[in-house]
């Protein structure tokens, strides 16, 4: 097996058990590694650091174990049987009401590269390194075996996710089974969705308890869903007995799939009504009579040199809503770019308060939730931060 060894002294983040491993750290290599292969991490005097996948890049490896061990199929079952009992265990699998949900979060199951969205009996699969694609095969019989009949097939949704330069030519599609049962349920709600042409897995399940804090907090209340997707917030909004909800993205396909899914859940559609059209448009031309505005935009950076923008962009963007929302108004407001920290967020949001002059109380911090659950030793992996503000 192909063997890296580290630099003196940059043994200490494997050592603390972070997944990656910097390029920068590496000392040499013995055997010639080539993408997605096995290879084995030493420090500088020999000692066994972890097992990983290698990939040519920034992160030379994604580390799958820190301890020796073969990584064959029962190495698969294991790590796979973890992630589904720890879902089974915080009541996520067998729920009444929600049957969509993240079984397998990357890091955060200590499977760098993996994402597995569960859709009522369709897993989703997306593999963001060549490793992972490589070990396909056993990636999905683990998850056959640990769901047994719970799962009815399972879609690759790869060739976006996967590292272009790698030349795979991936193409997307059922690897077992066929599925057209499109209707999934969140905690009691009704949508439709779109894996195979859809953003992402098709849907942003990790927005599902945030989206019931909207939910609470809508009744008789004109609510904005800006950055909407495929309506989720909106069909909260409206479940919560909004009085209006207005749903905008630039995307037509989206704004249809949230009319859709208002239509999925309630007859009396005319309270809500969708935009598409660019969000700092509308925000720049809209009133001030909305109640609660909630702004969910894309990953503003997904590299670290571009986070300069993405928090200028936060700012920016947070302050042309802030300007036109009226005193008692309340704007909830996120960030799902991995590189933007909590801290950093907040100080973009902070600048947008202090231009425009508005006393804003933070009422509550949001977060994923736990079916994406935060790997302790890789910080990175708490992607998404929230603020619910209160504006006066
Ligand atoms: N809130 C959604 C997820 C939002 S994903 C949910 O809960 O499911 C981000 C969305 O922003 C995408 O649907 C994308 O089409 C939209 N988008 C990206 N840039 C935009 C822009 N400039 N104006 C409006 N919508 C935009």
């Amino acid at each position: 097996m192909v063997k890296v060894v580290l630099k003196s002294g940059k043994d200490q983040s494997a050592r603390r058990l972070h997944p990656w491993v910097f390029s920068g750290a590496i000392k040499k290599f013995y055997g010639e590694p080539y993408e997605g292969c096995l290879i084995e991490v030493f420090d500088n005097k020999d000692e066994f650091l972890g097992i990983g996948h290698y990939q040519v890049g920034s992160i030379a490896v994604r580390i799958l174990s820190f301890e020796k061990t073969e990584i064959d199929q029962d190495f698969w079952n294991r790590k796979i049987s973890n992630a589904w009992n720890y879902r089974k265990n915080i009541g996520i699998i067998d729920n009444d009401k929600t049957n969509v949900f993240r079984l397998i979060h990357a890091e955060g199951d200590e499977l760098p590269g993996l994402i597995v969205d569960f859709y009522n009996g369709t897993a989703v699969v997306q593999m963001h390194s060549v490793g992972m694609y490589k070990n396909r095969d056993q990636i999905i019989n683990a998850i056959r075996d640990v769901a047994g009949d719970k799962i009815v097939a399972v879609y690759d949704k790869s060739s976006t996710t996967l590292p272009f330069k790698a030349d795979l030519n991936a193409t997307d599609g059922y690897i077992f089974g066929e599925s057209n049962i499109n209707e999934v349920s969140e905690n009691g709600l009704k949508f439709k969705i779109d894996w195979k042409k859809g953003q992402k897995t098709g849907f942003f399940v990790d927005q599902r308890e945030n989206r019931q804090l909207v939910r609470e907090i809508s009744a008789g209340k004109k609510v904005l869903n800006v950055f909407g997707y495929t309506g989720g917030f909106s069909v909260y909004a409206m479940a919560g007995g909004a009085e209006l909800v207005h749903t905008v993205d630039s995307s037509a396909r989206a704004v249809e799939l949230a009319d859709e899914n208002i239509a999925l859940n309630f007859s009396d559609t005319k309270r809500h009504k969708s935009f598409a059209v660019d969000a700092f448009d509308f925000i720049e031309n809209m009133k001030d009579d909305y109640d609660v505005v909630i702004l969910d935009p894309p990953a503003f950076a997904k590299h670290n040199n571009v986070l300069h923008n993405a928090l200028q962009g936060y700012k920016k963007l947070n302050l042309k809503a802030m300007q036109k929302m009226k005193p008692g108004s309340i704007l909830v407001t996120f960030s799902c770019s991995q590189v933007v920290s909590k801290e950093e967020f907040r100080k973009s949001v902070f600048a947008a308060a202090t231009q425009c002059g508005k006393t804003v109380r933070i009422m509550k911090q949001l977060t994923q939730p736990s079916d994406h659950p935060v790997n302790i030793f890789h910080p990175e992996s708490e992607y998404l931060k929230g603020l619910v503000l209160y504006l006066a």
